[in-house]
């Protein structure tokens, strides 16, 4: 508790890592421990498919108890790949839209701050009908959910057909919600840099964030995803890559990561587990990279 508290006081960092929930979901708070996060992100159930099963009525108390005990002020959760709210067609819309409120009522249940959610895909019916898709879904599940937990559109790193990779989009969608008091932005530096924002010199980096400030309103920034990006500036490839090893290089996040707008925003890494390395190497080239 004490050494929890003195990191708090003199160290404001708030670094996690998506972390499984493999077994019960409950031992994602012992995954981020053992990690030393000081705030962390998971799925609520299985990302691959549409179903997802209930929680149990255990495993919601021992996680609520669990997070607290490690003083954790900031959980995220990631909706699942499969819903697609940007998406023209009515059935995988609604189906879309179901998830969406199951998930919001989930992190209610779990007491998560947070359920981020990427923008989606217009599946080629054009930016305009994405848009407004997201906008009612966003609104619809508010309204059915009525959370206490807010909703983050993150954005995308401009693959084909995509919605809401430049902040122009992300502002059009914000323009068209009315339950905005339940909505914020998580910004991924992946995506950010596969979508042409330049995340990596200072300069750019400064550019990116008041270009963000003055479209869409930094106030609105809840939460950052630290990946590297295998591809190149403006690829629109959504691959992340470890810390330092892509192109956004071990610099850019030094730059990135302490800039003001951001050293005080929770940050949680995605990026992946294989040869070249895993969280545990990740998480402290950030640390080492952090200004206290
Ligand atoms: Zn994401
Ligand atoms: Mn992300
Ligand atoms: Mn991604």
């Amino acid at each position: 508790m004490l050494k929890q508290l003195l990191t708090k006081l003199i160290n404001e960092l708030l670094l996690g890592a998506h972390v499984s929930i493999s077994g019960s979901i409950d031992l994602s708070v012992d995954r981020a421990l053992q990690l030393s996060c000081t705030t962390f992100q998971i799925f609520t159930r299985n990302p691959r498919g549409w179903k997802a099963s209930k929680l149990r009525k255990n495993e919601v108390e021992l996680f609520r108890d669990k997070r607290k005990k490690a003083g954790i002020n900031v959980v995220v959760a990631h909706m699942p790949y499969l819903p697609n709210i940007a998406s023209p067609n009515k059935n995988s819309w609604q189906l879309s839209l179901k998830s969406l409120i199951d998930e919001l009522k989930r992190c209610d249940l779990l007491g998560i701050e947070y359920l981020v959610t990427h923008i989606g895909s217009h599946l080629g019916k054009g930016i305009d009908v994405g848009i407004s898709q997201v906008a009612k879904a966003v609104d619809t599940s508010v309204e059915k959910a009525s959370p206490k937990c807010v909703l983050l559109l993150e954005n995308m790193a401009g693959q084909k057909n995509s919605v809401g990779s430049r902040f122009e989009d992300i502002k059009r969608i914000l323009d068209k919600i009315s339950h905005i008091d339940k909505v914020g932005i998580c910004l991924d530096t992946c995506h950010l840099y596969a979508a042409g924002y330049d995340v990596k010199s200072k300069e750019g980096i400064n550019n990116t964030l008041n270009d963000f400030d003055s479209l869409i309103g930094l106030k609105n920034l809840k939460v950052v995803h630290l990946n590297d990006s295998a591809g190149d500036l403006g690829s629109r490839l959504d691959r992340h890559e470890h810390i330092g090893l892509g192109r956004i290089g071990k610099e850019g996040f030094r730059n990135f990561i302490n800039h003001k707008f951001i050293r005080d925003l929770p940050m949680i890494i995605e990026t992946p587990e294989d040869e070249k390395g895993d969280y545990s190497m990740d998480l402290s080239i950030l640390r080492s990279l952090y200004k206290t």
